[in-house]
């Protein structure tokens, strides 16, 4: 059975023969820092109480302070929550921000929740963990099933616990930079929402002109029309690419002459799915095309594919039949480890999730630098920023894929963990 932190574990041994480093540091990485466990006691709106399984691993804290969201599932494992913390500390490396890696988690199915009972649950996480959150040494965020609303309850449940305790934070920092991912009213940073979008977008511009690819002519499919897939349509049409097909959980649609992102969004809110979406009712973006099966879709003659979906969807039985050029990873884990053999040795370029969905964690860092600075950032500086961020993490990957002969995926990982592990040699020296 497949176990994400296995495969994460072999991954880092995996690029181990690339690096400059000492084997007593790999081994200290493939393990949290710190795996913190607690049974969350929750009162119901019946009047009984409920027990809920609670997790926070922190991966590593050498480059910056622990960051990474909280997830809530019936499925969070402890494996899953060590794998994704490890996974952070990769991604905030490759983008460069100063920041390590964490994640935390609660098995529940918050679908199965009352507001309250929500509500009731993430004050009782933020209670339980706040003594390991802080601006300067865990930072949370929202992650699968958690949202801005979950965050606004977490920063004021942990200010509760500080004054409780008679305390400021000890340095004194603005309490809303302990949590990022919060409403806009409350710290958020402008921007956060189409960052992951737009971060993937200006990796698709730079993938396209190595490729040589002219913008016009170059053929999108974006898989998942949600807060990332949605941002990336949107972005690329914007940057002049034709985005030919786009797909939800309930079906997708190919447009050859290219599709509208924005009336397509408006169309599948009025229809409840983008398959509707095909020439039905006044508001139709989409005409002159038709409506495809989400396998077909991961099959189209496109230049450019990218799952913003679901993780593991390009796997070993339909990695053969994948016909784009390069895949732009925006979902975390879309493609399988067996898959990604077969795409290389096809010589399809792939992009991996750590660099191209990396935009909303670096937005995550803005967020945190403006609450501690008090200086608020407008919009156009949020992307600005973003966009230096993501091309000089893109050359600096792409550089080393050129001169150690490597695909992209192992360059992401070279530069990542060669980041930390040059800090910790410098700390243990
Ligand atoms: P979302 O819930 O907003 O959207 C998910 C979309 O995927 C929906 O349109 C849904 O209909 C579609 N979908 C679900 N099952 C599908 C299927 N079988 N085939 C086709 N489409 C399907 O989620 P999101 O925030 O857009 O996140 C998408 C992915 O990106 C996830 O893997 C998430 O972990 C990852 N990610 C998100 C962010 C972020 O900032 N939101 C950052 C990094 C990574």
């Amino acid at each position: 059975m497949a176990n994400l932190y296995r495969d994460t574990i072999a991954q880092l041994e995996a690029v181990e023969p690339y690096l400059d480093a000492p084997k007593d540091i790999i081994e200290q990485l493939k393990y949290p820092k710190n795996f913190i466990q607690k049974t969350l006691t929750v009162r119901m709106d019946d009047g009984l109480t409920r027990k809920f399984q609670a997790f926070r691993s922190q991966h590593n804290d050498a480059r910056g302070p622990f960051k990474g969201g909280i997830r809530y599932h019936p499925q969070v494992s402890e494996d899953e929550i060590k794998a994704l913390s490890m996974l952070m500390t990769w991604k905030c490396a490759v983008v460069g921000i100063p920041f390590g890696g964490a994640k935390g988690g609660v098995v529940v199915d918050p679908k199965m929740l009352s507001g309250g009972e929500l509500e009731r649950l993430s004050r009782a996480y933020m209670r339980s963990f706040a003594p390991y959150f802080g601006a300067w040494k865990d930072i949370p965020a929202p992650d699968v099933n958690t949202n801005a609303q979950i965050m606004a309850w977490m920063v004021d449940e942990f200010q509760k616990v500080q004054s409780a305790k008679g305390e400021r934070q000890s340095d004194g920092a603005n309490p809303y930079a302990v949590v990022t991912g919060k409403p806009v009213e409350l710290g958020g940073s402008l921007g956060r929402e189409e960052a992951t979008g737009l971060g993937g977008s200006i990796i698709l511009e730079k993938v396209a002109e190595k490729l040589k690819l002219c913008r016009q002519n170059t053929t999108v499919a974006v898989q998942g029309f949600g807060n990332v897939g949605y941002w990336f349509a949107y972005f690329a049409n914007k940057a002049g690419f034709k985005v030919v097909a786009a797909a939800d959980s309930k079906g997708a649609v190919c447009v050859p002459r290219g599709l509208n992102p924005k009336l397509t969004l408006v169309c599948k809110e009025k229809s409840g799915r983008i398959a509707d979406c095909y020439c039905v009712g006044s508001v139709c973006d989409i005409q002159h095309g038709k409506t495809i099966t989400n396998d077909e879709f991961l099959n189209l003659d496109v230049d450019i594919l990218v799952p913003a979906a679901l993780e593991g969807v390009i796997h070993k039985a339909n990695a053969a039949s994948v016909r784009a050029k390069a895949i732009i990873e925006m979902a975390n884990g879309p493609v399988t480890p067996e898959a990604d053999v077969v795409l290389r040795r096809r010589g399809i370029v792939l992009v991996p999730d750590i660099l191209s969905n990396s935009g909303g964690v670096t937005t995550s860092y803005f967020e945190w630098s403006q609450n501690l600075s008090g200086y608020y950032w407008k919009k156009e500086l949020v992307f600005e920023r973003l966009r230096e961020v993501m091309d000089s993490a893109f050359d600096r990957v792409w550089k080393i894929s050129e001169e150690r002969k490597v695909d992209l995926r192992t360059a992401v990982y070279i530069l990542a963990v060669q980041r930390v592990v040059d800090v910790l040699r410098l700390r243990s020296g």
